[in-house]
């Protein structure tokens, strides 16, 4: 019998409720350690710990079936994959936010202006959507400081609760897009019935925490 891959996030935010999601799903493995592969020992599946950067490409390749990460990696490495189900955690939205004493009041005065983001791909749609003509400054993280900086006049990045921005001095302006956990499969995974299998055990879960 075939053995199906589902890769999850090795460590960070998503991490924990994607094993527990699993384990409620009646599936026995390990969790990370320093082995990237961890077989479940009670149905025909493999799960791959990595960055939840790779995911999206791993699952679109074919290297991992499935794949648990959040909309807001999806969106912004425009692969082609089915949406299989929303998991309820992990929520979060792209925002775009100024410092305290920004002279910004509207969209519009965003045109001239920097923002800097690990998002750059979201971000350069909404500003084409909402004609701004701004400079997208891409850097690979600790967005929130780079206002104090001097480095941008705006960030675009992810909030939850906004703690991070106001502990920078920053307030949130504008929504891109809102995110939660998703789990993903190749384009036409949803046929296969180990799929499905797993999908409805994955719902019943989900009813139950309703
Ligand atoms: P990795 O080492 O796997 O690349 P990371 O640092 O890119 O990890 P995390 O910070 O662990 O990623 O966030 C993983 C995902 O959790 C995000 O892509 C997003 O979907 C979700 N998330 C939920 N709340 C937040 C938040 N407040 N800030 C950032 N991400 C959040
Ligand atoms: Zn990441």
């Amino acid at each position: 019998m075939k053995t199906l891959k589902i890769a999850i996030q090795k460590s960070g935010r998503l991490n924990e409720k994607s094993v527990e999601l699993l384990k409620n799903c009646g599936l026995s493995f390990e969790n990370y350690k320093s082995s990237l592969i961890s077989p479940v020992s009670n149905f025909p599946l493999e799960i791959l710990f990595l960055r939840d950067d790779d995911i999206p490409e791993y699952v679109q390749d074919g290297i991992a079936d499935l794949g648990i990460v959040g909309e807001n990696v999806i969106q912004e490495t425009e692969v082609k994959v089915s949406y299989l189900q929303k998991l309820g955690f992990g929520k979060c939205s792209l925002k775009v936010a100024i410092t305290n004493n920004s002279d910004i009041e509207q969209l519009s005065d965003l045109n001239g202006k920097s923002i800097a983001t690990t998002y750059p791909v979201i971000l350069g749609k909404f500003l084409q959507k909402n004609s701004i003509d701004a400079d997208i400054r891409t850097i690979s993280g600790s967005v929130e400081i780079s206002p104090g900086l001097g480095l941008a006049d705006a960030i675009c990045d992810l909030v939850s609760t906004g703690g991070t921005l106001k502990s920078n001095g920053l307030k949130a302006f504008a929504d891109v897009m809102s995110s939660e956990a998703v789990l993903i499969g190749r384009k036409g995974s949803e046929n296969d019935i180990l799929i499905q299998e797993l999908i409805q055990r994955i719902q019943s879960v989900l009813r139950a925490k309703e």
